[in-house]
């Protein structure tokens, strides 16, 4: 439950890009879920470690590498917390969400899938939580002279979709059915749509695939801002996420694993800092989490992740999901009075207070090119997505190329949306 309404005035303050001029115009940022703006307690955050600390991990023994250690190790505690992880070596440091799938679907396709086995995923996902998918299957039990070939075809056998409804929900029967062919193995699946805003009651899902003994990974890098997330009360097997849309830094992502799995699962990567030892017989591994972090980590974007999250946790994530509640409610109410415009999976009136829809609207205007939109939309100072949003899948079922996007975070407010109707139907008058 929410217990204070946010300080918009001094949370502001915090992002000074949020001040930049665009075009003669004030900036109203509304791409968040693309990427989150970063408060200046991160920036300096970051900046202070390489002005002071900054020395690689776990391999000095003096005195710069033990600090940076420190502080490289207490962020893995912290990530640990936030998602309320059993134990910190469940966390693995990635480069991002996509990097996080991809871990997971190439170790796991090596050790658990045979030809007959499918992946299942939802009709919403984002390009980043199919394509691995695809490649992880492409190859099951194929010959060497025909894995080139088949390296740029889907394997249609193994991967099934459950389909999403006309208002952005999936369709739980065709799940039921789905999972209930004995032949899924693993099912990939998003928290959160980064198209629709649609959210997935994961853990009821996750709960009727473990039943049938299928591992489940959720895909949380639009859901992990703006939910509070307890990866043992979802029992998710395997949860993902990037830093830069939780208000951290690019170049950083996190994967939750359930370590029996994390174990039991061989490396990505290969590389310094996650071997036991090396000879040119034989290499045995580090232990978890080190067996997944081949390489220098991303020690400073690290760093700058556990400052992100140590500002939303003062402010609370309960309070900023309440205030998105109330600004995406508020921007709908406007959206839906311009003729013409159709809000892409019905989101309708309430569903964001319903907890049925989060933070984002995507929408398409009759006789409006959704490109020209954000171009003109931009000479206002108004930054929104227009395209397919990496979820091509998505606005196939939907019936258009591209969409508009507006989504909002902690820092936006009421003026933001304001500004934007006003902008959006001036640029419409010019453009139909
Ligand atoms: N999944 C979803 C739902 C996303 O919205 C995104 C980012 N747009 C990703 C995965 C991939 O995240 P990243 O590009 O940070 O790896």
């Amino acid at each position: 439950m929410p217990t204070k309404t946010l300080d918009l005035k001094k949370i502001r303050a915090d992002f000074p890009i949020l001040d930049s001029v665009i075009n003669g115009k004030p900036l109203s940022y509304l791409d968040s879920a693309a990427t989150s703006q970063k408060p200046l307690s991160v920036i300096k955050r970051m900046e202070k470690f390489m002005r002071e600390e900054n020395a690689t991990v776990r391999r000095g023994l003096y005195s710069l590498s033990a600090r940076s250690t420190k502080a490289f190790d207490e962020v893995r505690n912290q990530v640990a917390k936030f998602i309320n992880a059993a134990s910190s070596d469940e966390i693995i440091f990635t480069r991002g969400a996509t990097e996080s799938i991809n871990l997971v679907a190439s170790s796991l396709s090596r050790i658990l899938l045979k030809a007959g086995d499918e992946i299942l995923v939802s009709e919403l996902e984002h390009h980043a939580n199919i394509v691995p998918w695809q490649i992880a299957t492409s190859q099951i039990s194929a010959e060497p002279s025909q894995r080139a070939e088949l390296a740029h075809k889907t394997n249609t056998q193994a991967i099934r979709v459950i389909p999403v409804l006309d208002n952005g929900e999936l369709d739980q029967n065709a799940f039921d059915k789905l999972i209930s062919s004995g032949r899924v193995k693993i099912l990939a699946l998003t928290h959160i749509a980064n198209s629709t805003g649609s959210i997935i009651p994961v853990r009821e899902m996750i709960a009727k695939a473990h039943k049938h003994g299928i591992l489940v990974l959720i895909d949380g890098a639009q859901a992990i801002q703006h939910l509070r997330v307890d990866v043992q009360d979802l029992d998710a097997d395997f949860y993902v996420f990037s830093g830069h849309k939780l208000y951290g830094p690019t170049g950083v992502g996190v994967l939750y694993g359930k370590r029996k799995l994390l174990e039991m699962m061989p490396p990505y990567h290969g590389g310094g800092e996650m071997i036991d030892r090396v000879s040119f017989e034989e290499t045995t591994y580090g232990a978890i989490p080190y067996k997944f972090e081949a390489g220098t980590p991303p020690i400073a974007e690290v760093i700058g992740l556990g400052e992100a999250i140590k500002y939303i946790e003062e402010i609370g994530l309960e309070n900023i999901h309440a205030h998105e509640t109330e600004l995406a409610e508020y921007a709908l109410a406007s959206l839906t009075e311009i003729e013409g415009l159709r809000v892409i999976s019905n989101t309708i009136k309430g569903d964001f207070k319903a907890g049925k829809k989060a933070s984002l609207i995507s929408f398409v205007i009759d006789g409006v090119e959704a490109f020209d939109l954000g171009t003109l939309l931009n000479e206002h100072g108004i930054a929104i997505r227009v395209g397919h949003h990496c979820a091509q899948p998505v606005m196939k079922r939907y019936g258009v190329l591209a969409s508009a996007r507006v989504s909002v975070a902690l820092y936006n407010t009421k003026e933001d949306i304001d500004r934007f109707i006003t902008a959006l139907k001036a640029v419409v008058r010019i453009l139909k």
